[in-house]
């Protein structure tokens, strides 16, 4: 570096003294005296537990939370007992809490919590500085379904019991959430036939292995790897079977998650997903009801949505709100029947429309011969079509709560017509037409969805119902389920929203009452 050295004045200053050149006379000159850091000693410290958060610490409000829950049903399952041999269990208490102040932390493994209860402040003050094992967390997290359910509905009473359910407006949304699999790991049923038997023969390898030949943990291990892969294997045949029974068109099925399906996206693209339905009650923005389902639409999710808030609240929401995906005539007649307000957007589902845009093209009718371009002459109840040719009403049928009325054209007009290959081309006998008659529950639909008060309504269900959506995702880092098949996505969906009502219920309840405390009187 040479002269340029001496342009820092803290090196010339140095130099100087190090020289003994410092007319400051009686300064050191030696080198300066640092502290040392000693890593081989061993310190036995003072922990003082209780004040390793401070008092206004979110682990503290959870832990006062559950504990205001009845978890008998997890203590009557415990095996340990007084007076007999053995290791104590852990209080469900803590193991619920550590999960729900997990998941507020976006932690979602077993092995992740078991580290940070050695180090961490806030899972140590939970823990009371004890040690808890990946596989307590894991078993305890995703064995109890049953009773999480039960746990959840808890949770549903005790914020109805502070005011804040009311269940009057409820909103209900989808969102989809990317499975433990990956798109490569769908297959063909033969292909998994194939994957089936070499894992069998892998799995009859391993066991006929003597102990010379592979070390017992090892053996162990290997055993299980492979005994996991033939499980799945085993449950991708068994979805087969079950997509084939409900007449599917799915061809394909994850060898890791059979469960999961591909489903389009909201950011784009497709993926391995469940679609998580999320209902949220409007008053205080809790989530009231959670289920993750294998369907790629919404539609058919709006009924069985309130029907599990009836089972769980003991009654149903007076006003449910939903986007255009959950319209459909058979939904506004089902809410009607029920006596649930519905309020949605007028215009029909967009899958509905695709669905007919499908149809068409598979029977090969051009954009031209759609049935939109048949006129209907009500006075004579019959269609006249592009061609001027006429269809006479031949039946009627009700379906999803709308009457349908056929009209059909005559077989030699038909035959005879030049457009045939742009109109019915795969049809023997003469081109038909449906006419929907809308039923008087989407009648009266369409006219209070025109109204000011609805429409009101309406503009606030994004701002509501896709909150809770985007909270777990962002802030509870929920864009990939760390579980498998449909019961433990189930359960996973469950904690996420336990953990969003009591962190709701801590900014809402516990915060304010922290604040007001340290107010004096
Ligand atoms: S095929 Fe039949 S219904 Fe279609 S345009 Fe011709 S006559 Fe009309």
């Amino acid at each position: 570096m040479g002269d340029d050295q001496t342009s820092f004045p803290g090196f010339a200053s140095l130099r100087k003294r190090v020289d003994g050149n410092d007319s400051n006379e009686g300064e050191r000159v030696s080198e300066p005296r640092l502290k040392a850091i000693d890593r081989a000693q061993l310190l036995f410290r003072t922990v003082d537990v209780e004040r390793l958060i401070p008092d206004d610490h979110p682990a503290r409000a959870i832990w006062e939370f559950v504990g205001r829950l009845d978890l008998s049903g997890y203590t009557e399952q415990v095996r340990s007992v007084a007076g007999v041999a053995g290791r104590p269990a852990f209080d469900p208490q803590l193991l619920v809490s550590l999960w729900v102040y997990s998941y507020s932390q976006a932690v979602s493994s077993a092995r992740e919590i078991e580290r940070r209860c050695e180090h961490h402040p806030a899972y140590q003050w939970l823990t009371g500085m004890q040690s808890i094992g990946a596989h307590t967390l894991s078993d305890f997290r995703s064995t109890h379904g049953a009773l999480l359910s039960e746990l959840f509905v808890q949770t549903l009473g005790l914020l109805s019991a502070d005011g804040l359910i009311t269940l009057e407006r409820v909103m209900l949304d989808g969102t989809k959430v990317r499975a433990n699999a990956s798109g490569s790991s769908f297959r063909s049923k033969p292909r998994v036939e194939e994957f089936l038997k070499d894992a069998r023969e892998a799995v009859e390898a391993l066991e006929a292995q003597t102990e010379e030949e592979s070390s017992r943990q090892m053996e162990a291990a290997q055993q299980r790897a492979r005994r996991e892969r033939t499980e799945h294997l085993e449950s991708a045949l068994k979805e087969y079977d079950k997509l084939e029974a409900a007449k599917s068109r799915l061809k394909r099925v994850s060898t890791t998650d059979p469960d999961a399906r591909i489903m389009k996206q909201a950011e784009g693209g497709s993926a391995p997903c469940y679609n998580v339905q999320v209902s949220t009650d409007a008053a205080h923005g809790l989530i009231v009801d959670i289920e993750a389902t294998q369907a790629g639409s919404d539609y058919q999710q709006l009924t069985p949505a309130t029907q599990r808030m009836e089972q769980s609240m003991q009654r149903a929401p007076e006003q449910m709100v939903a986007d255009g995906g959950y319209i459909s005539s058979r939904n506004i007649a089902e809410m009607a029947k029920r006596d649930i307000d519905f309020v949605g957007p007028e215009s029909e589902n967009k899958s509905a429309e695709a669905n007919r845009r499908k149809s068409y093209k598979h029977y090969g009718v051009s954009e031209e011969y759609e049935a939109s371009k048949f006129v209907f002459d009500a006075e004579n109840n019959k269609y006249v079509c592009p061609q001027g040719k006429i269809l006479r009403y031949d039946a009627k049928m009700e379906s999803h709560g709308a009457m349908y009325y056929r009209y059909k054209a005559s077989k030699q007009d038909c035959e005879t017509c030049p457009a045939k290959d742009q109109c019915c081309p795969r049809t023997r006998h003469g081109r038909s037409v449906q006419r929907r008659e809308p039923s008087a529950e989407l009648v009266a639909f369409r006219q209070k969805m025109k109204t000011d008060e609805a429409k009101a309504i309406y503009k606030t269900r994004a701002q509501v119902a896709e909150f809770p959506n985007l909270w777990i995702k962002t802030k509870f880092g929920l864009r990939q389920f760390s579980v498998r098949g449909v019961p433990k996505v189930r359960i996973e969906s469950q904690w996420v929203a336990l953990t969003y009502n009591i962190q709701q219920w801590i900014r809402l309840r516990w915060g304010p009452k922290l604040v007001s405390n340290l107010v004096p009187a």
